[in-house]
């Protein structure tokens, strides 16, 4: 199990170049490749008794494992939250392995500790929280709005009032929100899922009344979850009046920016997260809108010192770490024990290409969304269903004279046909019980030609089932894979 110092710069130089040449090539890649269960049955990927050598396995991992995989890097994907990544962010994340910090402590780890800190006061900062803000990295996002419900759940309800708290958060609000809940303790019967507006956002006074509600029932308001960029459409739920509301009422605000936060790097971003910086928590991903490789969560709090009164332990065999003021030991602050060095690689994008030009990249997304927005009114028989905000915007195509059912059928068969081409990776969601596409053109390498094509290949698409849908009746119901 060791390699000489020739074989490990031989396996690193061919993975790097084979890296390199990859995001060169991925333009013309497709932006999604896939294959079924059946088909990749036949691989060989059994586990050996005996060595192989180590550029024969880079080998078929790039050409046969890397291959069936969905490109978030492509400059056409502009499904889900796309993973635009960045070499850097890579370089970091192999120097952290190669090194294999453990960043749980401050006695394994105290370099790797104060960038963890610094990169967390940096984005503490973008977003307008106070100096007595702290965070830590996660995985994700789900982890993060995890971390934080954590927190919010022992702040103010403590034990005994567990099972009285109540949680209420929009029908907008991501899944994760939900699962963390109900792992947290919280029953079906302790959520309040609030039907948004029109706007996709939350109205503060049904949040009102239903706390109000619950009071009266002998309940406790615990906390909302309000969104900073809702992931199907971006929406922004009012921030500053909820965090008025929650304060009134000795609730937690938790802001689940897991995508959106990002944006307040930009003098655009901060307005429309106005209010974000009065929250208790928030989550915010730079795996998404700050191009970092997965994984790359945080979870910040605009008090740091409640996270390790919720995740603090000290069994004996981690007694001899040191409880240092000013010196945090971050495996306190959140579930996880052994954690890697994450913000290593937000760090260093920062450090090789500047806050600059990171701003200017989160810029590009909202003008690419915006772009995307002018192409579809242009283009006959499209509609914009909701605005390019925060960097995405949704659109469903209408010909005349087709029932809505069959428009929503058409919809998501438009996507899968424009996704299974490779040309680009457009995907649909529902908003209000209707079918929509989405996209999500927060890639700094998408360019406006990028959009404009897209935008084109979709209409092409759209136009060729236009032709045969109205009255066809059969051969229409689009293919479930
Ligand atoms: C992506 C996303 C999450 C989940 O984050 P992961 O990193 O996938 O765990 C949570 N909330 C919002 C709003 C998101 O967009």
């Amino acid at each position: 199990m060791k390699a000489s110092a020739k074989e490990m710069r031989a396996a690193g130089y061919a993975a790097v170049d084979r890296v390199v040449a990859h995001v060169e090539a991925l333009e013309g890649m497709a932006g999604w490749t896939g294959a079924r269960r059946a088909e990749l049955e036949k691989l060989e990927l059994g586990i050996p008794a005996a060595p192989r050598p180590a550029a024969e396995v880079i080998e078929q991992v790039e050409e046969e494992i890397l291959r069936y995989m969905a490109r978030p890097a492509h400059p056409r994907f502009f499904a889900f939250v796309p993973g635009p990544g960045n070499f850097m962010g890579a370089v970091a994340d192999f120097l952290s392995q190669g090194y294999n910090v453990f960043a749980g402590n401050w006695f394994a780890a105290s370099g790797p500790a104060m960038v963890e800190l610094r990169t967390i006061e940096w984005l503490a900062g973008l977003v307008g929280f106070p100096e007595t803000a702290g965070g830590v990295f996660l995985s994700g996002g789900s982890l993060a709005n995890f971390t934080a419900l954590a927190v919010a759940r022992d702040r103010i309800l403590g034990e005994e009032r567990l099972s009285e708290g109540v949680a209420y958060f929009s029908d907008q609000t991501h899944s994760s929100v939900e699962r963390a809940l109900r792992l947290l303790g919280f029953s079906r019967r302790q959520l309040r899922k609030i039907p948004s507006g029109d706007d996709c956002r939350i109205a503060v006074s049904s949040v009102r009344s239903a706390m109000e509600e619950d009071r009266r029932g002998g309940r406790v308001p615990c906390c909302v979850i309000a969104n900073a960029g809702t992931t199907n459409t971006g929406a922004i739920d009012p921030l500053s009046e909820l965090a008025a509301l929650c304060r009134a009422e000795g609730a937690w605000l938790h802001v689940d920016g897991a995508y959106g936060a990002a944006a307040a790097i930009c003098e655009e971003g901060r307005r429309l997260l106005e209010g974000v910086e009065k929250a208790d928590s928030l989550t915010f991903d730079p795996h998404k809108w700050l191009f970092q490789p997965f994984d790359c969560g945080c979870v910040l709090l605009r008090d740091g010192s409640l996270l390790p009164r919720t995740f603090y332990s000290r069994p004996e065999y981690l007694k001899d770490v040191g409880d240092n003021p000013g010196e945090p030991n971050l495996f306190d602050y959140s579930p996880e024990l052994t954690r890697p060095f994450r913000a290593l690689k937000l760090w260093m994008t920062l450090q090789v290409f500047g806050e600059d030009a990171m701003r200017r990249a989160v810029e590009h997304g909202l003008e690419m969304a915006r772009y995307a927005e002018s192409l579809v009114r242009a283009s006959e028989n499209w509609v914009i269903v909701t605005r390019a905000e925060m960097g995405m915007l949704s659109f469903r195509h209408e010909p005349p004279g087709v029932s809505s059912e069959r428009v929503d059928e058409w919809n998501r068969e438009i996507g899968k046909r424009i996704t299974a081409s490779g040309f680009a990776v457009v995907l649909s969601t529902e908003l209000k019980g209707r079918t929509v596409l989405r996209m999500c053109p927060i890639n700094p390498r998408t360019t406006e030609a990028d959009v404009r094509d897209t935008i084109r290949e979709l209409d092409r698409v759209a136009r060729e089932r236009a032709v045969r849908l109205p009255g066809a009746g059969r051969g229409t119901k689009p293919s479930r894979d």
